[in-house]
């Protein structure tokens, strides 16, 4: 063992998969590894459950959902959601240890990643409860003569949850919590690097909650074809999914025969548009701080730096300095904001955009490889490339590493036509001293969201969702909550 992981807070977490009711292995028996990034080393081990779990979760969830109280009894799923929400708060040192464990981010900022999404239990809980389900319309005038209506707001069925592993216990928080409480059943099948993340969900609410045998299950699996099967599965009414755009077309392709709701949180290419006379004191070490803090492995994180060609060279100077600057390290030391990237092959695949971005004609100003301070531990330096050409492959596909790439431009036209030459619409950022003129800059770019100087777009509060092909659907807010609920129209006697 390494002197990192000797002095560190490194724990295994629950085996075992939830599946109506029970903490049970996968059919079989098997198993798979899970390695911590930053010593490189074996863990411990996650059920490794099979397309037939996943079929026996599902027919949990559909019987649970088509013949018990869940639905109908909202008291019930409040009270359940706050003795979650207890226990989680009582677990949630233990929980961070295993996402440092299993991510590899830095202790200092697991904040946003374990408190956050334990918050969010008890927002959802009491969000659901004080929601209008049955809403007088008024009468309205039809042809038939005066009718009153009324809007239902019902449970969609069994939602099956598909997350990704770069902030896994948040999402799978802000996938299922909102579908629960909107009296849906649930599968949750986590991401292949972060099981336990799921797994200590599925545990704490077996042996903590009364929520009951098959309202929620959770099914790890080393294999793809698991999350295949939940997403083409006709007894599934809705798919709820965060991760990669192809996946994502997957599961849209997958559900379309039974015609699937589905809720897509995709990739992102977002824009960080810098107008001349921003702040770049202020605004470019945030810039790199974005690009550095979870290694870059965020979906909303502003990649794109697009920079005025009369102040070029100058904020090139601000990033290059935020980046060299930034504290990069072992995971379990305070302080450090940077860990390593998740797995070798996340590492590799970094690496290789950054060398397809230098043979294409990037100029590399700072990082650009593995540091040599940090041999284990699957490390990538903050990079920053300059004279990015906007169709090159760095500036079109999503990096998932501490690297930004940086554009010139010389209108405020130009740079909003390069921050839409994306297949994605995620995020973006503007700055500027003035305010309005940014605005009028957001209201112009093609993405679902934008943070103007700083300030976040981004919280439980206000809906977030992707446009083009970084997703379908919103996530938070009403909206977000209303995404797990389908409106039924009564026309009655007025
Ligand atoms: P990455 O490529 O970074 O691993 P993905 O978007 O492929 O990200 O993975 C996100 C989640 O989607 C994981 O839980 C993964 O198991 C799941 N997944 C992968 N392939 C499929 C698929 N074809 N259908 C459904 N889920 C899938």
């Amino acid at each position: 063992m390494t002197a990192v992981q000797e002095d560190s807070g490194v724990l295994a977490g629950e085996r075992r998969m939830l599946i109506d009711g029970e903490l049970v292995e996968a059919a079989g028996g098997a198993t798979f590894d899970v390695e911590h990034p930053a010593s490189e080393q074996v863990v411990g081990v996650a059920a490794d459950g099979t397309v037939d779990d996943i079929g026996r979760a599902v027919g949990a969830a559909r019987r649970a959902f088509d013949t018990g109280d869940w639905a109908h009894d909202l008291e019930f799923r409040f009270h359940c959601l706050m003795q979650l929400h207890a226990a989680l708060e009582a677990d949630k040192e233990r929980l961070r240890r295993i996402l440092v464990t299993e991510v590899g981010c830095p202790v200092t900022v697991t904040g946003s990643q374990i408190e956050s999404p334990i918050a969010e239990v008890k927002h959802w809980a009491e969000h659901a409860r004080s929601f209008e389900y049955l809403v007088d319309t008024g009468v309205h005038d039809t042809q038939l003569g005066p009718a009153r209506r009324k809007l239902h707001y019902e449970p969609v069925g069994v939602v099956g949850a598909i997350t990704p592993w770069n902030v896994p216990f948040y999402l799978n928080i802000a996938e299922t919590i909102p579908a629960l409480m909107a009296g849906n059943t649930v599968v949750l099948k986590p991401a292949q690097l972060t099981p336990w993340s799921g797994s200590e969900l599925g545990r704490i609410i077996a042996e903590q909650t009364d929520i009951p045998a098959g309202v929620f299950n959770v099914v790890t699996s080393n294999a793809n074809e698991v999350g295949a099967a939940l997403s083409a599965d006709p007894r599934v009414d809705m798919i709820t999914f965060t991760g990669s755009t192809a996946t994502g077309r997957a599961i849209l392709a997958a559900g379309a025969s039974t015609v699937k709701k589905t809720l897509l949180e995709l990739g992102g290419k977002s824009a960080h548009i810098v107008l001349d006379d921003a702040d770049f004191g202020s605004a470019l070490p945030m810039a790199a701080m974005m690009a550095c803090v979870m290694s870059g492995q965020s979906c909303v994180l502003p990649s794109r730096i697009l920079l005025p060609r009369s102040r070029y060279d100058e904020g090139l100077g601000v990033l290059k300095a935020s980046m060299e600057n930034f504290p990069m390290g072992d995971p379990w030391t305070p302080g450090n904001m940077q860990g390593p990237q998740i797995s070798r092959t996340q590492r590799e695949k970094v690496l290789g955009l950054i060398d397809s971005g230098l043979k294409s004609g990037a100029r590399l100003i700072t990082g650009g490889g593995v540091p040599d301070q940090l041999p284990t531990g699957y490390y990538v330096q903050p990079t920053l490339l300059a004279d990015v050409a906007p169709d090159s492959r760095i500036a079109q596909e999503e990096i998932f590493g501490p690297v930004l790439t940086v554009t010139p431009y010389d209108t405020d036209d130009e740079a909003v036509a390069i921050a839409n030459n994306s297949i994605y619409g995620l995020s973006g950022e503007v700055s500027s001293a003035d305010v309005d003129r940014a605005v009028s800059i957001a209201t112009r770019m093609r993405t679902g969201n934008v943070t103007i100087n700083g300030k976040s777009h981004f919280g439980i509060d206000s809906p977030f969702g992707g446009t083009k092909q970084s997703g379908l659907g919103y996530r938070n807010g009403t909206q977000g909550f209303i995404e797990y609920l389908h409106i039924k129209t009564i026309g009655m006697p007025a």
